[in-house]
């Protein structure tokens, strides 16, 4: 019989964590508050591992682990190009956000962070608000992104923007030779939270600015704030543009997208972009397109909690940290080049050799 909760049936489920690299996976159940949730702990050479809880309507549990495993080791390679001694950990919920959260499940599920010891320090991520953080927060202290009102760094998503702004600009540099957005073509698929304030960066450096959102009613309210042109949801791929900037949903970068792509550049924040990693960023390679990596480009969030961990919330430490991506993205892009090799592969070692360094120098006592 297939087990439910193994992502590949095939393999056992500690081959799966040991061909993926996870440290430790934590099952909390309690049915008195029908919590259902695993928490992956990926990698702590670094530090505590640190990664948002989701709580999402998965259609089955094997799915739900898969989400964790690969969310969790993306945290790893995020926290770690970032400069962030903070290691890579992630938490899924299973169950309807809107139908099953509540106080006592929140709680339940601080207890068994709590238990962990600070091996594990949860955020929001997809499903969770501040309100079910602040219940987390009544259990634990092992939690990060709380209100500034209670002294925490509240909500990441403009330091994420921040961090999308000076990676597109960063990528500029590197096509055009300069910086410069003016007259510079960009598309931004999704005007959410971090979508918005991207448009505001980009309007104010006089660059031409395209989005598109599946809410009409939020396209449009954004439009008219920042009057820019409004383009629906496929027509994005055919535009002539200088950047696309995905800000949306993860995948839209796969076989029929790069077909159409005519931009010599992507870069935005939305998680996941590459439908097949390898496969897609070798073919941006292939096409000349310069691609950011999302986990570098979109880093300015966790930047923004991290500054909460160990230490009062210290903003213009964030913005600094969240400003250097640029060299970052540079860096990436020149190795990238050099080396010819995808930019995804380049970023994820040289999160990978930061880990082994700093780890070696751990071993001395
Ligand atoms: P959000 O939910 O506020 O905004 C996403 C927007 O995209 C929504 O307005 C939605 O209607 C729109 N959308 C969904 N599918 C679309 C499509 N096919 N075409 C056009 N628009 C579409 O989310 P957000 O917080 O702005 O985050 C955006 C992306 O960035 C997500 O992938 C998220 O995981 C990632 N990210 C966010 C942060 C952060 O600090 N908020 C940090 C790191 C990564």
């Amino acid at each position: 019989m297939k087990s439910k909760i193994i992502p590949h049936a095939s393999k056992s489920l500690f081959d799966e964590l040991a061909s993926m690299g996870h440290e430790q996976i934590l099952i909390c159940s309690d049915p008195e508050s029908n919590l259902k949730a695993i928490i992956a702990v990926h990698n702590t050479v670094l530090g505590p591992a640190m990664g948002g809880a989701r709580m999402w309507s998965y259609s089955s549990e094997a799915d739900a682990m898969t989400d964790v495993l690969r969310l969790s080791r993306g945290m790893t390679f995020k926290n770690a190009l970032a400069g962030l001694n903070i290691g890579g950990g992630k938490a899924v919920i299973i169950g309807d956000p809107r139908q099953d959260q509540s106080e006592v499940m929140m709680r339940s599920f601080g207890r068994f962070i709590k238990n962990m010891n600070g091996k594990y320090i949860t955020a929001e991520d997809v499903g969770m608000t501040m309100q079910s953080l602040e219940y987390i927060a009544m259990e634990t202290k092992y939690v990060a992104g709380l209100p500034k009102s209670r002294g925490g760094s509240g909500n990441p998503s403009p330091m994420t923007a921040l961090g999308t702004y000076v990676g597109i600009k960063a990528a500029v540099k590197k096509v055009f030779g300069t910086d410069s957005l003016n007259g510079k073509k960009i598309a931004v698929q999704g005007v959410g939270h971090v979508g918005e304030i991207l448009i505001d960066y980009l309007v104010k450096e006089n660059a031409k600015v395209f989005v598109s959102d599946m809410y009409a009613d939020r396209l449009k309210a954004v439009a008219d704030k920042y009057k820019v042109e409004t383009v629906n949801l496929q027509a994005i791929y055919d535009l002539d543009l200088d950047v696309y900037s995905p800000c949306a949903l993860g995948a839209t970068i796969n076989d029929s997208s790069l077909e159409r792509i005519k931009a010599p550049i992507i870069a935005g924040c939305a998680n996941n972009q590459l439908a097949d990693e390898k496969k897609h960023g070798d073919l941006c390679l292939e096409k000349k397109i310069t691609y950011v990596p999302d986990f570098l480009i979109n880093a300015g969030g966790v930047i923004n909690i991290a500054t909460e961990i160990g230490g009062t919330y210290n903003e213009s430490w964030a913005r600094a940290k969240t400003e250097n991506l640029y060299n970052i993205v540079l860096e990436v892009l020149n190795n990238s080049e050099k080396e010819q090799r995808n930019a995804q592969e380049i970023a994820t070692e040289m999160a990978m050799k930061r880990i082994q360094q700093i780890g070696r120098i751990k071993a001395n006592y």
